[in-house]
């Protein structure tokens, strides 16, 4: 079947075609229609059912039980009809033809578009080692993985997590919570090498140890070798350990290989400029797939996160709809683990010095990191969330003028808010 539709019309009224509805694609949509859209819009995805917020399967999700699922839903059933949305669920995009405006379905059937918005997030990159590939390996990306993950996890009593990021320490804070007895194996020489100041990661890795979870870093995986419902994960320096559930959360890829077959610029994913525009016309990419021209750190740069789909949607919406976007606003994340909320503003870079300090309350604690240059580059709090916004603010663009000085966020006199009144 085809249903075609005419190019050319009232930038309102034109077909839009999103592929990938979750966090970046959902968000793009409400943004469009909220921006006065009035035209087709339908997100396809290859999932099946109604699409679920990412963020808690490694945390609530992973110790709720099934009858609350619904409960995660990124959007209610009915917002779909409100809105005039189509959801084609359960269907793969194969192919697009960008110069024809068109794209196909693993079915066959083809769709033609105005604009197109790739929404494709990303997949767990695969272990590379002997047994890496073995099904009884899991991984966290989409509901469906969290379903059997938490499946599994209830009659595990021992769980090993390859790969100490963000994803891996949380699904280890929910193991434990569990009562599971839990080990974390990082290839680097420090958990949350890749986004955590060093200082931040020498604190999660005290916390995770205070919670009985062997932590153990520098201890590349060799191989994967199942033993009936069991596992053993051997490493290079001829550790081995035995779990009854190895979970792999070693990274992302993200899903462009159809951009990249219909000659859309790609690298370590879609390559946009500031707005979201691929080099195709009439061809965005927003969320987790993009490697955005980015207007707030002024490099190209890909961004996992919840607030980095949000943004990237609202800009790519504003972009087709031929309105002024917003500026790029300073990235920022949160984590749970145990009792534990993380919020950090900025990024931090290879070479930092961080300071801590301590807030009002026990157990409110913040790293703040500096660049080689003396600039702030990032702010990681936990349980902290007046630091959180002080460094936010701070970080933000228009502060350039105001810059803070480590030794001011050093002395423990300095009034955080005073900062921001400045
Ligand atoms: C377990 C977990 C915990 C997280 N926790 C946090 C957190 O605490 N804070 C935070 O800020 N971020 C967190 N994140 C990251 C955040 O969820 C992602 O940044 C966000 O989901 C990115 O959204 P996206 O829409 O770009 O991509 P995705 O969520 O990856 O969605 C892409 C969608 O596109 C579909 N798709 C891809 N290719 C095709 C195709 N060819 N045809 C049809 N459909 C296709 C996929 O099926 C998928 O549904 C977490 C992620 C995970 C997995």
């Amino acid at each position: 079947m085809t249903i075609s539709a005419p190019h050319q019309k009232p930038v309102d009224q034109q077909t839009i075609v999103i592929i990938g509805g979750s966090h970046a694609g959902i968000a793009c949509a409400e943004r469009l229609r909220k921006l006065g859209h009035t035209g087709a819009i339908t997100i396809i995805d290859r999932l099946t059912g109604l699409p679920l917020e990412r963020p808690p399967l490694s945390k609530a999700f992973l110790k709720s039980d099934a009858a609350g699922d619904a409960s995660f839903a990124l959007r209610p059933d009915s917002w779909f009809a409100d809105n005039d949305i189509i959801f084609m669920d359960g269907c793969d995009v194969t192919a697009i033809a960008a110069d024809d405006h068109q794209l196909t379905l693993a079915d066959g059937q083809t769709l033609d578009w105005d604009q197109l918005v790739l929404a494709t997030g990303a997949y767990p990159r695969p272990l590379p080692v002997p047994g890496g590939d073995s099904d009884q390996l899991m991984v966290l990306r989409h509901p469906d993985d969290a379903r059997g993950l938490r499946e599994k996890l209830h009659l595990a009593e021992t769980v090993s997590i390859i790969g100490g990021g963000y994803i891996g320490l949380e699904v280890a804070a929910s193991a434990r919570t569990l009562g599971k007895n839990v080990s974390v194996i990082e290839a680097a020489d420090r958990l949350l090498a890749r986004v955590a100041s060093t200082k931040a990661s020498a604190y999660f890795d005290a916390l995770h140890q205070s919670h009985d979870v062997a932590v153990h870093t520098n201890a590349q995986v060799s191989a994967i070798i199942p033993s009936g419902q069991h596992m053993t994960v051997t490493t290079k320096d001829n550790m081995s350990i035995d779990a009854d559930l190895v979970i792999a959360g070693i990274g992302v890829i993200p899903d462009m290989d159809i951009a990249a077959a219909a000659g859309i610029s790609t690298g370590n994913g879609i390559m946009t400029d500031t707005c979201y525009r691929t080099n195709k016309p009439d061809i965005y990419a927003i969320g987790d797939v993009a490697l955005a021209a980015d207007g707030y750190t002024h490099g190209q740069i890909r961004l996992e996160s919840v607030h980095h789909a949000q943004m990237s949607a609202d800009i790519a919406a504003h972009t087709i709809m031929e309105q002024p976007a917003g500026l790029h606003e300073v990235p920022w994340f949160w984590s749970e683990q145990y009792d534990q909320r993380l919020q950090s503003a900025g990024l931090v870079p290879a070479e930092h010095e961080t300071v801590r300090r301590d807030g009002r309350r026990d157990g409110q604690i913040s790293f703040w990191s500096f660049a080689a240059d003396g600039s702030l580059a990032a702010v990681e709090s936990l349980n902290d969330a007046q630091a959180y916004m002080v460094g936010r603010h701070l970080l933000s663009a228009d502060q350039a003028d105001q810059p803070v000085t480590i030794d001011m966020i050093a002395d423990p006199a300095t009034d955080l808010k005073a900062l921001m009144r400045r």
